[in-house]
């Protein structure tokens, strides 16, 4: 892969968001994130994503996440802005 002349893709991210570790193979990506805070707050907004949804994931959950879950885990994608309640 090339360095990429734009924001990193929001493919790119999840795929990050979902490690636990930043993938050290990556050396474009980590260059972006190094030098781009708007792609690092993206990163950083998934990976809350990612900690709630792994939340929620337990095996003795009776039914799937709730609603409102889901309504937060979008406000968070689109990061509205709300003040952050933790
Ligand atoms: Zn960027």
């Amino acid at each position: 892969m090339t360095a990429a002349p734009g924001h990193l893709t929001p493919a790119t991210l999840v795929e990050w968001a979902l490690r636990d570790d930043d993938p050290g193979e990556d050396g474009d990506t980590a260059r972006h994130l190094a030098d781009c805070p708007a792609c690092r707050e993206q990163l950083s907004r998934l990976r809350r994503v990612v900690r709630l949804a792994r939340a929620i994931e337990t095996p003795d959950l009776p039914e799937p996440p709730s609603r409102p879950v889901w309504e937060r885990i979008e406000r968070d994608l689109r990061g509205t802005g709300e003040p952050d309640a933790d």
